[in-house]
Protein backbone atom coordinates (compact mmCIF):
# COMPACT_ATOMS: atom_id res chain seq x y z
CA UNK A 1 0.00 0.00 0.00
CA UNK A 2 1.53 3.33 -1.23
CA UNK A 3 2.14 6.39 1.48
CA UNK A 4 -0.12 8.57 2.36
CA UNK A 5 1.18 11.25 -0.28
CA UNK A 6 0.46 8.42 -3.27
CA UNK A 7 -2.92 7.75 -1.69
CA UNK A 8 -5.69 9.49 -4.02
CA UNK A 9 -9.19 10.62 -3.12
CA UNK A 10 -11.05 8.89 -6.28
CA UNK A 11 -14.83 9.26 -7.60
CA UNK A 12 -15.96 5.91 -9.49
CA UNK A 13 -19.02 6.31 -11.39
CA UNK A 14 -21.43 3.09 -11.07
CA UNK A 15 -19.60 1.50 -9.02
CA UNK A 16 -22.19 -0.90 -7.77
CA UNK A 17 -21.25 -4.18 -10.32
CA UNK A 18 -19.08 -4.92 -12.19
CA UNK A 19 -15.93 -2.74 -14.30
CA UNK A 20 -16.68 0.10 -11.55
CA UNK A 21 -16.41 -2.66 -8.73
CA UNK A 22 -13.45 -4.25 -9.22
CA UNK A 23 -12.20 -1.00 -9.75
CA UNK A 24 -13.28 0.09 -6.51
CA UNK A 25 -11.32 -3.49 -4.91
CA UNK A 26 -8.16 -2.97 -6.87
CA UNK A 27 -8.29 1.12 -5.81
CA UNK A 28 -8.81 0.53 -2.23
CA UNK A 29 -6.38 -1.94 -2.41
CA UNK A 30 -3.29 0.06 -4.13
CA UNK A 31 -4.41 2.47 -1.11
CA UNK A 32 -6.10 4.49 -2.35
CA UNK A 33 -9.71 6.03 -0.71
CA UNK A 34 -12.64 5.59 -2.91
CA UNK A 35 -16.28 6.63 -3.23
CA UNK A 36 -18.63 4.70 -5.09
CA UNK A 37 -21.52 5.68 -6.73
CA UNK A 38 -24.48 4.40 -8.67
CA UNK A 39 -28.12 4.08 -8.22
CA UNK A 40 -27.98 0.70 -6.01
CA UNK A 41 -26.92 2.25 -2.58
CA UNK A 42 -27.63 -1.32 -1.34
CA UNK A 43 -24.59 -2.75 -3.39
CA UNK A 44 -22.38 0.69 -2.64
CA UNK A 45 -23.14 0.13 1.00
CA UNK A 46 -21.86 -4.07 1.31
CA UNK A 47 -19.00 -3.19 -0.94
CA UNK A 48 -17.77 -0.03 1.20
CA UNK A 49 -18.31 -2.45 3.63
CA UNK A 50 -16.39 -5.01 2.46
CA UNK A 51 -13.34 -2.91 1.48
CA UNK A 52 -13.33 -1.39 5.21
CA UNK A 53 -13.31 -4.85 6.48
CA UNK A 54 -10.29 -5.49 4.30
CA UNK A 55 -8.61 -2.71 5.59
CA UNK A 56 -9.28 -0.09 2.93
CA UNK A 57 -11.00 3.12 2.83
CA UNK A 58 -14.29 3.68 1.35
CA UNK A 59 -17.54 5.47 1.33
CA UNK A 60 -20.51 6.17 -0.74
CA UNK A 61 -23.54 7.74 -1.96
CA UNK A 62 -26.41 7.41 -4.08
CA UNK A 63 -25.99 8.92 -7.95
CA UNK A 64 -27.78 8.83 -10.82
CA UNK A 65 -25.42 10.39 -13.60
CA UNK A 66 -28.29 11.31 -15.76
CA UNK A 67 -29.15 14.23 -13.41
CA UNK A 68 -26.77 16.89 -13.12
CA UNK A 69 -28.10 18.34 -10.08
CA UNK A 70 -27.20 14.41 -8.57
CA UNK A 71 -24.04 14.54 -10.39
CA UNK A 72 -23.04 18.01 -8.73
CA UNK A 73 -24.05 16.83 -5.13
CA UNK A 74 -22.18 13.45 -5.05
CA UNK A 75 -18.95 15.46 -6.29
CA UNK A 76 -19.59 18.09 -3.26
CA UNK A 77 -20.45 15.74 -0.60
CA UNK A 78 -16.75 14.20 -1.33
CA UNK A 79 -15.33 17.35 -1.61
CA UNK A 80 -16.52 18.68 1.43
CA UNK A 81 -16.03 15.57 3.16
CA UNK A 82 -12.23 14.71 1.90
CA UNK A 83 -11.11 18.40 0.60
CA UNK A 84 -9.90 17.66 -2.80
CA UNK A 85 -11.35 15.29 -5.59
CA UNK A 86 -7.93 13.90 -6.93
CA UNK A 87 -9.22 11.57 -9.74
CA UNK A 88 -12.52 10.53 -11.27
CA UNK A 89 -13.58 7.35 -12.82
CA UNK A 90 -16.67 7.72 -15.40
CA UNK A 91 -17.50 4.47 -15.44
CA UNK A 92 -21.43 4.09 -15.04
CA UNK A 93 -22.19 2.93 -18.83
CA UNK A 94 -25.44 1.33 -20.40
CA UNK A 95 -25.32 -1.53 -23.63
CA UNK A 96 -29.49 -2.17 -24.84
CA UNK A 97 -28.48 -3.42 -28.09
CA UNK A 98 -31.07 -3.64 -31.14
CA UNK A 99 -30.94 -2.69 -35.23
CA UNK A 100 -31.60 1.16 -35.70
CA UNK A 101 -34.73 -0.19 -37.60
CA UNK A 102 -36.21 -0.85 -34.20
CA UNK A 103 -36.51 2.40 -33.69
CA UNK A 104 -36.12 2.08 -29.57
CA UNK A 105 -35.92 5.44 -29.19
CA UNK A 106 -36.04 5.54 -25.15
CA UNK A 107 -33.08 3.29 -25.08
CA UNK A 108 -31.39 5.58 -27.76
CA UNK A 109 -31.57 8.36 -25.37
CA UNK A 110 -30.81 6.14 -22.08
CA UNK A 111 -27.29 5.54 -23.82
CA UNK A 112 -26.96 9.28 -24.70
CA UNK A 113 -27.81 10.54 -21.10
CA UNK A 114 -25.86 7.73 -19.44
CA UNK A 115 -22.65 7.11 -21.68
CA UNK A 116 -22.23 10.53 -23.20
CA UNK A 117 -24.04 13.40 -20.71
CA UNK A 118 -23.29 11.45 -17.71
CA UNK A 119 -19.43 11.34 -18.32
CA UNK A 120 -19.70 14.84 -19.44
CA UNK A 121 -21.77 15.40 -16.52
CA UNK A 122 -18.97 14.19 -14.06
CA UNK A 123 -16.53 16.58 -15.83
CA UNK A 124 -18.77 19.38 -15.21
CA UNK A 125 -19.14 18.56 -11.64
CA UNK A 126 -14.94 17.99 -10.63
CA UNK A 127 -13.47 20.17 -13.17
CA UNK A 128 -13.48 23.27 -11.44
CA UNK A 129 -11.87 22.25 -8.09
CA UNK A 130 -9.37 20.21 -10.16
CA UNK A 131 -8.40 23.67 -11.76
CA UNK A 132 -8.74 25.22 -8.91
CA UNK A 133 -5.49 23.32 -7.60
CA UNK A 134 -3.92 22.32 -10.74
CA UNK A 135 -4.27 19.00 -10.54
CA UNK A 136 -6.82 15.84 -10.91
CA UNK A 137 -7.46 12.96 -13.23
CA UNK A 138 -10.03 11.87 -15.30
CA UNK A 139 -10.49 8.37 -15.92
CA UNK A 140 -13.02 7.47 -19.04
CA UNK A 141 -14.37 4.26 -19.64
CA UNK A 142 -14.98 4.01 -23.46
CA UNK A 143 -15.02 0.64 -24.97
CA UNK A 144 -13.65 -1.19 -28.34
CA UNK A 145 -16.77 0.01 -29.68
CA UNK A 146 -15.38 3.43 -29.98
CA UNK A 147 -13.05 2.37 -32.07
CA UNK A 148 -14.87 -0.30 -34.68
CA UNK A 149 -19.34 -0.11 -35.39
CA UNK A 150 -20.80 -2.91 -35.43
CA UNK A 151 -24.60 -3.64 -36.63
CA UNK A 152 -26.59 -3.69 -33.65
CA UNK A 153 -24.55 -1.22 -31.83
CA UNK A 154 -24.64 1.86 -33.81
CA UNK A 155 -26.12 4.00 -31.06
CA UNK A 156 -24.21 2.55 -28.39
CA UNK A 157 -20.77 2.72 -30.52
CA UNK A 158 -21.78 6.37 -30.90
CA UNK A 159 -21.78 7.41 -27.65
CA UNK A 160 -18.30 5.66 -27.05
CA UNK A 161 -16.97 7.15 -29.73
CA UNK A 162 -17.93 10.86 -28.28
CA UNK A 163 -16.48 10.16 -25.42
CA UNK A 164 -13.55 9.33 -26.90
CA UNK A 165 -13.69 12.47 -28.76
CA UNK A 166 -14.55 14.70 -25.58
CA UNK A 167 -11.66 12.80 -23.76
CA UNK A 168 -8.79 14.18 -26.12
CA UNK A 169 -10.55 17.44 -26.40
CA UNK A 170 -10.65 18.12 -22.65
CA UNK A 171 -6.68 16.50 -22.67
CA UNK A 172 -5.92 19.06 -25.64
CA UNK A 173 -7.15 21.85 -23.37
CA UNK A 174 -5.03 21.22 -20.24
CA UNK A 175 -2.15 21.19 -19.09
CA UNK A 176 -2.13 20.26 -15.03
CA UNK A 177 -5.22 17.48 -15.69
CA UNK A 178 -4.29 14.17 -16.81
CA UNK A 179 -6.84 12.31 -19.23
CA UNK A 180 -6.87 8.91 -19.71
CA UNK A 181 -9.56 6.89 -21.64
CA UNK A 182 -9.95 3.20 -21.05
CA UNK A 183 -11.41 1.06 -23.69
CA UNK A 184 -12.39 -2.60 -22.47
CA UNK A 185 -13.64 -5.69 -25.05
CA UNK A 186 -15.96 -8.06 -24.01
CA UNK A 187 -15.21 -8.28 -19.89
CA UNK A 188 -17.59 -10.01 -17.26
CA UNK A 189 -20.20 -7.78 -16.26
CA UNK A 190 -23.75 -7.05 -15.33
CA UNK A 191 -23.65 -4.89 -18.57
CA UNK A 192 -25.80 -7.13 -21.18
CA UNK A 193 -28.84 -7.51 -18.62
CA UNK A 194 -30.57 -4.11 -18.53
CA UNK A 195 -32.49 -3.81 -22.08
CA UNK A 196 -32.37 -4.29 -25.45
CA UNK A 197 -33.60 -6.43 -28.25
CA UNK A 198 -33.90 -10.20 -26.47
CA UNK A 199 -32.45 -11.81 -29.36
CA UNK A 200 -29.61 -9.48 -30.01
CA UNK A 201 -28.55 -9.67 -25.87
CA UNK A 202 -28.83 -13.10 -25.68
CA UNK A 203 -25.85 -13.48 -28.74
CA UNK A 204 -24.00 -10.25 -26.69
CA UNK A 205 -24.48 -12.70 -23.36
CA UNK A 206 -23.47 -15.54 -25.13
CA UNK A 207 -20.14 -14.23 -26.57
CA UNK A 208 -19.35 -11.99 -22.71
CA UNK A 209 -19.56 -15.95 -21.88
CA UNK A 210 -17.62 -17.88 -23.97
CA UNK A 211 -14.36 -15.36 -23.72
CA UNK A 212 -15.11 -12.15 -21.85
CA UNK A 213 -11.73 -11.04 -19.74
CA UNK A 214 -12.61 -10.52 -16.23
CA UNK A 215 -13.60 -6.93 -14.74
CA UNK A 216 -10.27 -7.22 -12.81
CA UNK A 217 -7.94 -7.11 -15.83
CA UNK A 218 -10.04 -3.77 -16.68
CA UNK A 219 -9.28 -2.56 -13.30
CA UNK A 220 -5.63 -3.31 -13.38
CA UNK A 221 -5.47 -0.83 -16.62
CA UNK A 222 -7.14 1.87 -14.22
CA UNK A 223 -4.75 1.29 -11.47
CA UNK A 224 -1.71 1.70 -13.84
CA UNK A 225 -2.86 4.86 -15.41
CA UNK A 226 -3.76 6.35 -11.77
CA UNK A 227 -0.92 4.77 -10.70
CA UNK A 228 1.90 6.70 -12.75
CA UNK A 229 3.14 9.79 -11.83
CA UNK A 230 1.56 13.29 -11.86
CA UNK A 231 3.71 14.17 -15.05
CA UNK A 232 2.98 11.48 -16.50
CA UNK A 233 -0.67 11.04 -18.93
CA UNK A 234 -1.75 7.49 -19.94
CA UNK A 235 -3.90 8.99 -22.44
CA UNK A 236 -5.70 5.57 -24.08
CA UNK A 237 -5.43 1.70 -22.78
CA UNK A 238 -7.49 -0.64 -24.86
CA UNK A 239 -7.74 -3.86 -23.08
CA UNK A 240 -9.59 -6.99 -24.88
CA UNK A 241 -9.67 -10.83 -24.74
CA UNK A 242 -6.83 -12.33 -26.59
CA UNK A 243 -9.94 -14.44 -28.40
CA UNK A 244 -11.59 -10.94 -29.71
CA UNK A 245 -11.80 -10.40 -32.70
P1 LIG B 1 -22.48 -3.28 -15.43
O1 LIG B 1 -23.86 -3.32 -15.95
O2 LIG B 1 -22.01 -4.41 -14.59
O3 LIG B 1 -22.21 -1.92 -14.64
C1 LIG B 1 -22.77 -0.69 -15.06
C2 LIG B 1 -22.75 0.28 -13.90
O4 LIG B 1 -23.30 1.52 -14.34
C3 LIG B 1 -23.58 -0.20 -12.72
O5 LIG B 1 -22.85 0.01 -11.53
C4 LIG B 1 -24.80 0.71 -12.76
O6 LIG B 1 -25.24 0.99 -11.42
C5 LIG B 1 -24.22 1.97 -13.38
N1 LIG B 1 -25.25 2.83 -13.94
C6 LIG B 1 -26.12 2.59 -14.95
N2 LIG B 1 -26.96 3.62 -15.13
C7 LIG B 1 -26.59 4.56 -14.20
C8 LIG B 1 -27.08 5.83 -13.85
N3 LIG B 1 -28.12 6.41 -14.51
N4 LIG B 1 -26.49 6.51 -12.85
C9 LIG B 1 -25.46 5.96 -12.19
N5 LIG B 1 -24.94 4.75 -12.45
C10 LIG B 1 -25.53 4.06 -13.45
O7 LIG B 1 -21.54 -3.14 -16.72
P2 LIG B 1 -19.95 -2.90 -16.88
O8 LIG B 1 -19.24 -3.00 -15.62
O9 LIG B 1 -19.52 -3.75 -18.01
O10 LIG B 1 -19.94 -1.39 -17.42
C11 LIG B 1 -19.06 -0.41 -16.96
C12 LIG B 1 -18.58 0.43 -18.14
O11 LIG B 1 -17.75 -0.38 -18.98
C13 LIG B 1 -19.70 0.98 -19.04
O12 LIG B 1 -19.40 2.31 -19.39
C14 LIG B 1 -19.62 0.08 -20.27
O13 LIG B 1 -20.11 0.70 -21.42
C15 LIG B 1 -18.13 -0.17 -20.32
N6 LIG B 1 -17.72 -1.32 -21.14
C16 LIG B 1 -18.04 -2.61 -20.77
C17 LIG B 1 -17.69 -3.67 -21.57
C18 LIG B 1 -18.07 -5.08 -21.23
O14 LIG B 1 -17.87 -5.98 -22.06
N7 LIG B 1 -18.56 -5.36 -20.02
C19 LIG B 1 -16.92 -3.48 -22.81
C20 LIG B 1 -16.61 -2.09 -23.08
C21 LIG B 1 -17.00 -1.07 -22.27
P3 LIG B 1 -26.79 1.17 -10.93
O15 LIG B 1 -27.64 0.34 -11.85
O16 LIG B 1 -26.74 0.70 -9.52
O17 LIG B 1 -27.04 2.65 -11.05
Amino acid sequence: SPSTADSKIVLITGASSGIGEATARRLAADGHHVVLGARRVDRLEALAGEIRTAGGRADHGELDVTSLDSVRAFAETAHERHGRIDVLVNNAGVMPLSTIDALRVDEWNQMIDVNLRGTLYGIAAVLPHMRARGAGHIVNVASTSAHRVDPTAAVYCATKYAVRALSEGLRQESRDIRVTVVSPGFTRSELTDHGGDPETQAVARAAMEQFAIPASAVADAIGYAIGRPGDVDVNELVVRPTAQG
